[in-house]
């Protein structure tokens, strides 16, 4: 199976992603989290990217495509892949269709902006685990403070106000032309396209899983049964 989930920051995509790669024993290609992962070499490229990352701003196509080709080339892909975050523009969607990268399916997780805004901007994270919590839905047992370690918790740059208004205005200007995009294919050609659901995001994540699951259940089972 191989899939891409779209999805404005702070969708739960992430969260999601990690239910589906278990259930279907795919992996998970995040592409924040293998930028996140560059930054810590020191050296010009990964200041340049820690600069666009803090600032909500996209990384460069040709820099991802070329991390997203890569990655795609390995092994552990065959068995199929998940990519979370990838493609965020038109050139990157085109170098996968050029690249002749085969997609079953587009998931789209939608949810509405200000819901968004609530959801980062209140996001707090252990940096040692990655442990994550929100000071309304999810508080630490004690405020500030990761409840494993005792250790600070901290806001990550691009979660503070300012910036997460700016990756939403990314992602309509730049990301939003995918749904399009895809949509489009579908009824060009509905032989080659990958299938395309919307997922109403704005609901608990267990009910937003158990749809996604629902559909991805039923088309591999005609698929199988195809096959
Ligand atoms: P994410 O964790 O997916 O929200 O990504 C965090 C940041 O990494 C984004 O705000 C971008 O700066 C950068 N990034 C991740 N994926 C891409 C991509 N496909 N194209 C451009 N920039 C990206």
């Amino acid at each position: 199976m191989r899939l891409i989930l779209l999805g404005s920051p702070g969708a739960g995509k992430g969260t999601q992603a990690q239910y589906i790669v278990k259930r279907y024993g795919i992996v998970q290609i995040a592409t924040g989290d293998m930028l996140r992962h560059t930054l810590e070499a020191k050296n010009d490229l990964s200041v340049a990217v820690k600069r666009a990352m803090d600032a909500g701003e996209l990384v460069s196509d040709e820099l991802m495509i070329a991390i997203v080709k890569a990655r795609l080339l390995q092994s552990d892909c065959k068995a199929g892949f998940l990519l979370d975050g990838f493609p965020r523009t038109l050139a990157q969607a085109e170098a996968l269709h050029q690249n002749d990268v085969q997609l079953d399916y587009v998931i789209e997780v939608k949810v509405d902006e200000q819901t968004i805004l609530e959801r980062l901007t209140g996001r707090r994270v252990h940096p040692g685990s990655g442990r994550s919590y929100h000071l309304i839905y999810h508080p630490p047992k004690n405020p500030g403070v990761d409840d494993v370690t005792g250790e600070p918790l901290i806001q990550r740059k691009d979660d503070e106000e300012q910036t997460v208004r700016r990756r939403l205005a990314v992602y309509r200007e730049q990301t939003m032309p995918l749904v399009g995009y895809y949509q489009q294919w579908a009824l060009r050609s509905p032989e080659d396209a990958p299938r395309y659901y919307q997922i109403n995001g704005d609901r608990p994540v267990e009910v937003v899983r158990d749809e996604i699951i629902s559909i991805l259940d039923s088309k591999k089972a005609s698929a199988d049964h195809l096959g």
